[in-house]
């Protein structure tokens, strides 16, 4: 389709995404500050501390403790990670 100046229109809102955005979950405060939950890379066991990256190739900047309580604290909400392993 073309508008009057022959240029195509594109709807950028049609467009799928490359990738789905990262699912966060919400975590009930009480749950939170009553459990030690492991949420973060940093306790992980497939977290190489002294590199700061995954034994697995995935991104940790979503996870890192730091991050996660920022988000926590701004929304209630924190990205966990489905392949997180802890001893
Ligand atoms: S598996 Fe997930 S939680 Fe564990 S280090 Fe990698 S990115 Fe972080």
């Amino acid at each position: 389709m073309k508008n009057k100046k022959n240029k195509p229109q594109v709807s950028i809102k049609s467009l799928p995404r490359l990738r789905p955005s990262m699912r966060r979950e919400a975590i009930h405060p009480a749950d939170y500050n009553t459990y030690h939950m492991p949420y973060a890379c940093e306790d992980c066991s497939h977290f190489a501390s002294q590199t700061t990256t995954c034994t697995l190739g995935l991104n940790p900047a979503p996870h890192l403790r730091e991050i996660q309580k920022k988000n926590y604290e701004l929304s209630g909400q924190m990205a966990l990670c489905r392949f997180q392993e802890i001893d």
